[in-house]
């Protein structure tokens, strides 16, 4: 272990967790509720246990990077903005073709930057931007840092986005979600048995994209198409009617996979890509395309008329007016422009 991550170990007492009789803590974070023996670590590696008490190995440990706001992605949320992107190491599910298992694998924070809440609005500041994602691992096992930055952020006008899987219990989602501004979440599939090849399950997911939308918050979805995990076409089919049901309007991202961390079948079939576009574009106003070349410009769903140009190099035009709604017919496409 690092020294940052060994530092850690004295310092930030996590949020909910229960003492059970012989030292041992139960985690309440995430619906895996891990019993936690002095000495180890929650399923997440984020967590450990340190004489009876749950600490958060990876407070204050970070990376950070400026993306536009496209890249996490948000197409519906101040679009052509930039945005501060910050990851640490841990994560609650263990998906065998993650991208980022350099971080969300990791159990130290090994080459991790030590920072406070004040240095995330400095950067944000020092960069002329507003607002900050916790992104590039799942924020919900950053809880502490997460909800002290966005809360800081917050009293400086700055908003907070996350980029979650939506695993997450619902007594920390509450209380995040009050700093929260606008989120991506993954839906990785429609069935248990697509999140139990994952460590996880459907849900707690489906619950906190209600909980976010119910709050009135920007949510959009992003489903990665990974062959040999979730290729099932009647569960991607019951998966769009359930978002119709949520919102015809919410923002669809399907992705493209490529072979990553312990997963190796070749890359999504583009056929298959354009096949769940079709599908998912006869129920929802705006679905797009990740991980793959050509345009992403968004069109009315009423009028037809384009409203936001992306280029694939992030090189954004806006076309609607103030409020995001369509410069032709004037329908609100639910776009946040601030
Ligand atoms: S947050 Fe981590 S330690 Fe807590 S229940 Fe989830 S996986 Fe286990």
């Amino acid at each position: 272990m690092d020294e940052a991550t060994k530092e850690n170990e004295t310092g930030k007492t996590a949020l909910f967790w229960e003492k059970g009789d012989n030292g041992d803590v139960r985690c309440t974070l995430c619906p895996r509720s891990c019993n936690v023996n002095p000495g180890e670590t929650g399923a997440c590696g984020a967590r450990k246990n340190i004489d009876g008490k749950l600490v958060s190995l990876n407070y204050g440990l970070m990376c950070a990077a400026i993306d536009p706001i496209e890249k996490k992605p948000l197409f519906h949320w101040r679009p052509g903005s930039r945005i501060l992107s910050l990851g640490t190491f841990g994560c609650n599910l263990f998906c065998p073709f993650c991208q980022n298992a350099h971080l969300s694998r990791a159990v130290t924070g090994s080459g991790l930057e030590k920072a406070a809440p004040e240095d995330v609005l400095s950067l944000v500041c020092d960069a002329g931007i507003d607002s900050a994602a916790f992104t590039y691992n799942e924020p919900s096992v950053w809880f502490e840092f997460v909800l002290e930055t966005s809360r800081l952020l917050k009293s400086h006008g700055v908003a907070s986005v996350l980029v979650t899987n939506g695993f997450i219990s619902p007594d920390p989602l509450e209380i995040l979600l009050q700093t929260t501004d606008a989120l991506n979440i993954d839906l990785k599939g429609f069935s248990d048995e697509t999140y139990s090849r994952l460590g996880g399950s459907l849900e707690p997911v489906l619950r906190t994209i209600f909980t976010a939308l119910s709050k009135n918050l920007h949510v959009e979805i992003t489903h990665l198409v990974v062959p040999g995990i979730n290729d099932s076409l009647e569960e991607f089919e019951a998966m769009i009617h359930w978002v119709k049901e949520m919102s015809q309007g919410i923002p669809l991202h399907i992705s493209r996979y490529f072979p990553a961390h312990g997963w190796d079948r070749p890359p999504t079939p583009l056929q298959d890509i354009k096949l769940r576009m079709d599908i998912a574009s006869r129920h929802l106003d705006f679905v797009y395309s990740g991980n793959m070349r050509g345009s992403n410009n968004t069109f009315c769903p009423k009028c037809g008329e384009i409203t936001v140009v992306r280029s694939p190099l992030y090189e954004i035009k806006v076309l609607t007016g103030p409020d995001g709604q369509c410069p032709s017919c004037k329908t609100p496409m639910g776009i946040v422009m601030r």
